[in-house]
């Protein structure tokens, strides 16, 4: 069905579109403000990166440079012997080696690691062989032919050492006030010497991390006494001659640019936290708005509960979730029969009171994952699990038994309508039972529908119940819509026939009339009896033109026979008793049988008995109009459902139709001929015809012809026939 294909295409672009109405916004802002403090975090790290190999690189020129001079001294004056003296002198440490490695000279300790990397500049142009210090390497190649810094442990100690700086200025500003004299500051200085893990030189070890002390300050006072932290590094330096002069390089950072680069940093950080504050709390806001604006969509403001959307959205969801749709479900349309009445007796407030009620009772009684939402007035949309059939009936039963009784001095009703979906299987049923939709393109409100049609069924009574969607009902309901799609193209087409049953005499077997049946050639090879559709156009409209349709008809077709020289008998057409309401029915077959130029005593017009509890008044007036036109009334299907007897009384019927139940079923029998031909009696008095509708054996005939039935219609003489098979019976 392409149909089906299409609609499910619309369906799921509505909910598309809902959805987007639902989350678009916070889950925009969510992802936009995870994105930024990304880029955030990537661009800090980065720019960083790039501000740690630039200084790195330019620390490591600078110790280069100064190592390189003093190689360079080395290199000129190795031969004179004196250099060795000059170069020992300077701050320096190094060591000497041969082409062999060994170690020729050597000033300070000898803390080169033995195994050497090389390095690149960032221009990749310039390489040097470099060494890590044993005792400290914090500064190190990193393999990758540049520098690494352990930051861990780096920062650990400027951490460390800002502590004690804090104390240690704390600890003088107290001895100051104590004490001003110059002996006592030496003393202070001793004291600070002992109490703190580093000693006050030009250039001091913590741990492993030089820190110089600047002595042309005469006052401890904090950071700022403190010039700069140094790593140390060994650079190797072609000394000639196959020899290596590798020099202890110390990497320094000046306290203040530590400090400065901190404090921008811890600037930058904390312009991003607020800023990230500000948006985190804009976010939280909208994700507020959200929920307010989500509980909205899916309030009820009659029930306080869920209302359709909900029922649409989250009920799609159930059945369809990942582990939601190996569950059976089942859509209820649950009606409350009684509202109307209610709140004309009592108020709409009240009215909506008791929905409120009804809807808080049913959420008590279903689970956290199922659904009741408040679908139109006072129908409820629920979405149920079920295990079996039986055992979902009785708890629908159970909350109608509880909901019948809300009300202490009222008796409510309800009725159910259920739809199933099953999960074995992941599909439902459709036209055929051979056809099935996959679950993905089910919809919540197909089921729903369903579940509607199936509570539709109850719809004539009045009374509580429980109707379980079907096969037949589905089938009934397609047969509906292909009725509703066809009839107009139908009488367009000329697919309605017209068949003819006779009526005989049975006193001599003679053709005395006929009466009109409608059939519908709904294909070549198919052909669809009046009980199939007439009901369906009764209560759409068109059975009124189907009426005109067959009045015309036989008129037409019994002028053409006149024309023909046939011998012509009445023919009665049946009209519906939802044609009386119209005042000019009269008027209305006049014209028709005239436009045919028909004789008026050729039509018989049957009015069923049901008919004839309508407006009474209008119906003798238009019986009366016919008879006035000459046309022949009679009552079809007399003692079918309600005796009509005083019907009889007040109508100037001609013709009595005798229903077939007569003749068949538990009536039929002694009690039946008494009935029936006391029913024969009555219409003679009243100066009416008597035909007998469905008789089908000769018994029946022989009986019906004794008590003076006028005649039979049933198939002991014919069966109801095409034009051609009726023609062939009348006589020129
Ligand atoms: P009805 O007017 O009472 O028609 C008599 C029905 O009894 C016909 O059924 C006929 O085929 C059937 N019948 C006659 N003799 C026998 C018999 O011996 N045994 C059995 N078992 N049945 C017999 P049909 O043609 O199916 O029509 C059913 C009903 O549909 C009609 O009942 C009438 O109420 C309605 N109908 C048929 N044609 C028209 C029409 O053109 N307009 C309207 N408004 N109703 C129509
Ligand atoms: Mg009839
Ligand atoms: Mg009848």
């Amino acid at each position: 069905m392409a149909n089906t294909r299409e609609r499910n295409k619309i369906k799921k672009k509505r909910m598309k579109d809902f959805k987007k109405v639902r989350n678009g916004h916070v889950f925009g802002s969510l992802v936009a403000y995870l994105l930024l403090m990304i880029l955030f975090i990537f661009l800090f790290v980065l720019v960083g990166g790039y501000f740690v190999e630039y200084l790195l690189e330019s620390k490591f020129q600078e110790e280069y440079n100064r190592l390189s001079t003093v190689a360079e001294i080395y290199e000129e004056g190795k031969n004179s012997g004196e250099v060795l003296g000059i170069i020992s002198k300077t701050s320096n440490e190094y060591i000497i080696t041969d082409s062999d490695g060994r170690v020729l000279h050597q000033n300070g300790s000898n803390t080169c690691s033995a195994q050497g990397e090389t390095i690149y500049m960032s221009n990749g142009a310039e390489k040097f062989l470099v060494y890590k210090d044993t005792e400290s390497d914090y500064i190190y190649p990193d393999g990758e032919g540049g520098l690494d810094i352990k930051w861990l442990e780096v920062f650990g100690w400027i951490k460390q050492f800002f502590k004690d700086e804090f104390y240690l200025v704390e600890e003088t500003a107290q001895d100051e006030l104590n004490d001003e004299t110059e002996d006592k500051k030496d003393q202070d200085k001793d004291d600070v010497e002992t109490g703190f893990s580093f000693k006050l030189q030009d250039t001091q070890d913590i741990q492993g991390i030089y820190v110089t002390y600047n002595q042309s300050k005469e006052k401890i006072e904090g950071i700022k006494d403190i010039d700069s932290i140094l790593l140390p590094l060994w650079i190797s330096i072609d000394a000639g001659d196959g020899e290596n002069f590798i020099g202890k390089a110390l990497f320094s950072f000046e306290m203040k640019d530590v400090v400065l680069v901190g404090e921008i940093a811890g600037m930058v950080i904390i312009i991003a936290f607020i800023f990230s504050i500000i948006m985190l709390v804009s976010l939280i806001k909208s994700i507020r708005r959200y929920f307010r604006v989500r509980n909205l969509f899916y309030k009820d403001f009659v029930t306080n509960g869920k209302n359709w959307n909900h029922y649409l959205i989250i009920g799609d969801k159930r059945i369809h979730g990942l582990f939601s749709k190996k569950n059976n479900w089942a859509a209820v349309n649950f009606v409350f029969l009684n509202y109307r009445n209610y709140c004309l007796c009592h108020s709409i407030p009240e009215g909506e009171e008791l929905l409120a009620n009804i809807n808080s009772t049913i959420m008590k009684s279903i689970k956290n994952d199922e659904i009741c939402a408040h679908a139109t007035t006072s129908n409820f949309a629920l979405l149920l699990k079920y295990d079996d059939e039986l055992q979902l009936q009785q708890r629908l039963q159970t909350m109608v038994d509880e909901l019948t009784h809300m009300e202490k001095d009222h008796l409510f009703s309800f009725q159910v309508g259920v739809s199933l979906l099953p999960a074995e299987s992941n599909v439902i049923e459709t036209e055929t039972s051979e056809e099935k939709i996959p679950r993905k393109d089910i919809f919540i409100d197909d089921i729903y529908n369903n579940a509607c049609a199936a509570r539709a069924e109850l719809a004539d009574t009045d009374e509580s119940g429980i109707r379980f969607y079907d096969k037949s009902l589905l089938l009934d309901q397609q047969w509906t819509d292909t009725v509703q799609e066809r009839q107009r193209s139908a009488v367009e087409n000329e697919e309605f026939q017209v068949y003819y049953q006779p009526k005989y005499n049975p006193e001599d077997n003679t053709l005395r009339g006929a009466e009109a049946l409608i059939r519908w050639q709904f294909s070549p090879t198919e052909l669809v009896s009046p009980g199939r559709f007439i009901p369906l156009f009764e209560k759409n409209g068109f059975i009124t033109e189907i009426d005109h349709y067959m009045i015309s008809h036989v008129a037409r077709d019994q002028r053409a026979w006149l024309d023909q020289g046939y011998k012509c008998v009445p023919v009665s057409v049946n009209v519906s008793r939802a044609h009386f309401i119209e005042k000019d029915l009269a008027e209305q077959i006049l014209g028709m049988v005239d436009e045919a130029g028909c004789p008026h005593d050729l039509i018989e017009i049957e009015l069923t008995e049901s008919a004839f509890f309508d407006d009474k008044k209008a119906m003798i007036e238009t019986i009366k109009k016919l008879k006035s036109y000459g046309f022949a009334v009679s009552m079809d299907d007399f003692g079918a459902g309600y005796s009509s007897l005083n019907s009889l009384k007040d109508m100037p019927l001609d013709v009595l139709k005798l229903d077939a139940d007569f003749f068949r079923g538990e009536d039929a029998g002694e009690r039946g001929d008494i009935v029936v031909a006391e029913a024969i009696k009555l219409a003679k008095s009243l100066h009416m015809r008597t035909v007998a509708e469905g008789v089908e054996d000769e018994k029946q005939v022989e009986f019906l012809k004794k008590q003076k039935c006028d005649m039979i219609q049933g198939y002991y003489y014919a069966k109801p026939m095409p034009k051609e098979d009726y023609t062939a019976r009348m006589s020129r």
